[in-house]
């Protein structure tokens, strides 16, 4: 009967491998799972976890700065990097050993080394073999390097920058997506003097407009450099250990630290998919079906070595349908559908399901309700950061098709709003939820007029 060491091997230990390996095991079957470096992958241990923890770590400053419009007496306050960095680093250990644990507990093996296909069923771990019926790759993606940029080799990526032995005076980061935009809020809020350099027109592709330009304006408001249009052409070390950034507009930017962020790039390299047969596609991808089934039909992928959808809860969502497919004859596509995400910039962005720009393209006939103001919060504070809210409503079936934040909390609403797309509310579902007073998110169910409409792809002033 045991053809096999293994009825799963889980190769990479992030939270699509961990999942997987965790669950089958529950099952009673025998799993290994190899990881080369920490268990809890880039997300706990150098992605979302520690950027979470820094973001609030970056908030304290205008948090105390707001204090003052409520009655109290703010002092100077001090700031110490080491500390900070020393205690997300003891919260990444208790995480990953909940990780280990939890593989444990399931009764899964756990091998602390890089595991390399030999065959469709055999794998090359340190100096032995090992076979297994069913191999999982959750191995992940790393930082694209940008090997053209000359002087690439002086920048930062995201995986070092949680781990800067000191924090920057200045810092440039090129790129316009999720890491760039979160981390030039992370610096300028501890302190850093920060410059973002985008190649497009606007930061954030992808996402709806109102929310591109909403964040870009209160990120320069705070003090950010935002400079869109402009790519770097090259890094120079100055005699001084600082860096001279060149840029495509012709300026010398002189800076501690270059972050580059310009997208992950798939981990398959070395990991002898050739030899076991397994397809990769333009981006060094591993190319799989929609139940995440490589070309070799007992090897599976799950997470960002797909090039699928690159965020930790689809990965987690794969490994599930993954397990209901291979060990519980319970086959099982996954669903990229109306996926909700947020920006943990400084305002935040929520967002689910379609921007005004992809739903025009879709539709025929669009309302468009839209809120801006400013929050409560901030009446006190003085502050004068405002607060954006899109509902985007096909017009002949009702359905919301987009529901777009930006401001305090957002990620936080558009987690309850994604519930609400998923199950093709309509506006009139919305209309009729009672509001809760006095919150921010009420404006979700009281924009009850559409602001404006959209008539194949034209943009229409008056509503109807
Ligand atoms: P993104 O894909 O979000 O953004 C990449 C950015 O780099 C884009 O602005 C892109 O521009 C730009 N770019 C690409 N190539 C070049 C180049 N050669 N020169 C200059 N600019 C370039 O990737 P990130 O690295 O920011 O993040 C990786 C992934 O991690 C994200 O896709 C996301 O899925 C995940 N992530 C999610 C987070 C979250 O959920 N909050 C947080 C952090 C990461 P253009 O738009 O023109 O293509």
């Amino acid at each position: 009967m045991a053809q096999y060491d293994f009825d799963l091997f889980v190769v990479g230990g992030g939270s699509g491998g961990v999942r997987a390996a965790r669950l089958a095991a529950g099952l009673g079957k025998r799993v290994a799972i190899a990881e080369e470096y920490r268990f809890g992958g880039t997300c706990v241990i150098r992605g979302c976890v520690p950027k979470k923890l820094f973001v609030y770590a970056s908030q304290f400053p205008e948090h105390f700065a707001d204090a003052a419009g409520y009655g109290f007496a703010v002092p100077e306050i001090g700031f110490d990097w080491p500390t900070l960095v020393a205690a997300k680093d003891r919260e990444i250990d208790r995480l990953e050993g909940l990780y280990r644990k939890g593989l444990e507990t399931a009764g899964a093996t756990l091998l602390h080394e890089r595991a390399v296909l030999v065959d469709r069923h055999t794998l090359r771990v340190g100096d032995r073999r090992v076979t297994a019926r069913h191999i999982l790759l959750a191995v992940g993606a790393r930082p694209n390097p940008h090997a053209a940029l000359p002087g690439h080799e002086h920048c930062i990526f995201s995986n070092e920058v949680f781990d800067l032995e000191r924090l920057p005076g200045s810092i440039a980061i090129l790129g316009g997506g999720y890491i760039a935009v979160e981390f030039a809020n992370i610096f300028h809020g501890l302190g850093v003097e920060t410059t973002l350099i985008y190649r497009g027109k606007e930061i954030l592709g992808r996402f709806d407009m109102d929310m591109r330009r909403g964040l870009h304006e209160a990120m320069e408001a705070k003090g950010i450099a935002v400079r869109c249009h402009e790519i770097l052409l090259g890094i120079d070390r100055r005699a001084d250990g600082r860096l001279d950034a060149h840029t495509s507009g012709g300026d010398r930017l002189t800076v501690d630290q270059v972050l580059l962020a310009i997208g992950r790039i798939p981990n398959t390299e070395g990991l002898g998919l050739e030899a076991a047969g397994v397809e990769t596609g333009l981006h060094g991808e591993v190319v799989v079906d929609d139940h995440s089934r490589t070309s070799v039909d007992n090897i599976w992928a799950v997470g960002d070595v797909t090039n699928r959808v690159q965020l930790t809860p689809v990965a987690i969502h794969e490994a599930m349908c993954f397990v209901e497919t291979a060990f519980k004859d319970n086959p099982t596509p996954v669903d990229h559908d109306t996926i909700a995400t947020a920006v943990f910039s400084q305002p935040e962005i929520g967002t689910v399901g379609l921007s005004e720009e992809e739903a025009a393209r879709r539709y025929d006939r669009l309302e468009v309700f839209r809120a801006g103001f400013r929050p409560m919060r901030h009446t006190l504070s003085g502050r004068q950061e405002r607060m954006v809210m899109k509902l985007i409503v096909d017009a002949d079936t009702r359905v919301v098709v987009g529901a777009h934040v930006l401001g305090p909390d957002a990620g936080e609403m558009a987690q309850l709003l994604g519930v609400a797309l998923k199950a093709r509310l309509t506006k009139e579902d919305f209309d009729r939820t009672m509001a809760i007073h006095p919150t921010a998110a009420e404006e979700l169910v009281t924009m009850y007029q559409p602001s404006y409409r959209i008539e194949r792809g034209e943009r229409v002033e008056k509503a109807a």
